[in-house]
């Protein structure tokens, strides 16, 4: 059987890559189903995109490396396309637009957009026997007990990466990329929850505050919420991208620096009022508890001197943690690095030494933040790929 392209993956980015492809276009995915991680992100509605994109949302080796395919394919193009389909949608915050009804509805619109395009999606197949030839290459289907030998001009690889092995993550496309000698950055889970020994924020599971957190270069202002094994929640998972094994995370619990003025003006008020418990009216009440030893926190307000205020708040605005780990691949929702970009063309997502093959997706060392970027990046490393074949 011969073919054009090969598109290994009915992903994000292999469906948008496959439903604007040309020629006869074949995608197949071990998966019983295609889209799954489209289908289950965002709670069931799909972050899909995000009204902010732009190129520094984006962690790579190479920062310049995504600027094009994101510049040719916009967050508006795909509004615009998931508009054409009727599909509703709302800013939840921070830019981040999620489908009003479900996710289910962009999984169906791509698969559409590949039927119409005529390009065949084969599911619950695996590829093995990838050989390169004079005219393009060769690889062995398999599905079920049916063995298929299949030429095609083009390999696309968008297998996306190592997170959620449970849902068919595998590291297919690192393999891949090791047959061709060519090069993959060092990869990590990232937009992941912390660890933290022995369980330490166990009596605080379930708590969650505005905070700021800070991880190497990574400062996010968001969320943040302690669980029975560490730290996640929004600004904590962002900066999860930002940390290295051994590194200290650093915790403002007062990110707008209201709490100095209150608890002033709280001991004029109330000074014979015990300072945790009002302090416990500004910050979650458990969170209060926890932290009465650690800060020694004791006596009435009026007890308290501004410096003895002041260095309380510091402290809370300086919280250094050193997490013992992540939660890894099991819960990540990205796999941070992947094919090294230098051996990529930016504009095409075809590898500079190997003619005709191509990686799209999160395979690639090109990782958004949370809130819609990861999908934006795939849907355009998808049709930059799809406009180049
Ligand atoms: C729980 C969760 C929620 C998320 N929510 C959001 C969100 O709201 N917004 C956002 O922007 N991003 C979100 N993400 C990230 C986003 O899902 C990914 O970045 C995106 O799906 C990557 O697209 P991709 O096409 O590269 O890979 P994937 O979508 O992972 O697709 C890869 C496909 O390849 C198949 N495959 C893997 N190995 C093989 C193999 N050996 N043979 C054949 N097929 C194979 C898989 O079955 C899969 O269908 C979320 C991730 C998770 C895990």
């Amino acid at each position: 059987m011969k073919i054009d392209t090969l598109i290994i993956g009915a992903g994000a980015a292999g469906l948008m890559c496959a439903a604007h492809a040309p020629g006869h276009v074949l995608i197949v995915d071990h998966a019983k189903k295609p889209g799954e991680k489209v289908r289950i992100s965002g709670g069931g509605r799909c972050n899909f995109t995000n009204m902010y994109c732009e190129a520094h949302a984006f962690l790579s080796q190479n920062p310049h490396f995504a600027k094009s395919a994101l510049a040719r394919y916009t967050q508006w193009d795909f509004v615009e396309l998931v508009d054409s389909y009727g599909i509703k949608w709302h800013e939840k915050t921070l830019g981040q637009l999620f489908c009003d009804v479900s996710a289910k509805d962009i999984v169906a619109m791509l698969l559409d957009l590949c039927a119409k395009n005529d390009a065949e999606v084969r599911l619950e197949t695996s590829v093995k026997a990838i050989e390169q030839n004079d005219g393009g290459y060769s690889a062995t289907l398999v599905t079920g007990s049916t063995q298929t030998r299949l030429s095609f001009k083009n390999l696309v690889i968008a297998t996306g990466g190592k997170s959620i092995p449970k849902m068919g993550a595998t590291g297919f496309a690192y393999d891949v990329a090791h047959q061709f000698s060519i090069p993959v950055t060092d990869i990590r889970p990232a937009l992941v929850p912390f660890t933290f020994p022995e369980n330490r924020f166990t009596p605080l599971a379930g708590v969650a505050l505005p905070s700021r957190v800070t991880a190497g270069a990574g400062q996010f202002d968001e969320a943040m919420l302690f669980t029975h094994r560490g730290l996640s929640g929004p600004a904590v998972l962002q900066a999860s991208s930002y940390w290295v094994e051994g590194d200290v995370i650093t915790l403002n619990i007062d990110p707008a620096n209201t709490l100095m003025q209150a608890l002033r003006d709280k001991r004029q008020t109330s000074g014979r009022k015990n300072l945790t418990t009002e302090l416990a009216t500004l910050l979650p009440g458990r969170l209060v508890e926890f932290l009465t030893d650690e800060l020694a926190l004791n006596g009435n307000l009026a007890d308290q001197s501004d410096a003895r205020l002041r260095q309380i708040c510091e402290a809370l605005q300086n919280w250094q943690l050193t997490p013992n780990g992540t939660e890894g691949y099991r819960t990540a929702e990205v796999t941070l690095g992947g094919i090294d970009t230098n051996t990529l063309s930016s504009k095409t997502m075809e590898c500079k030494t190997v003619p005709g093959l191509y990686f799209i997706g999160e395979a690639v060392d090109v990782t958004g933040w949370l809130g819609g970027y990861n999908f934006q990046w795939a849907w355009a490393s998808g049709m930059a790929c799809a406009r180049s074949l």
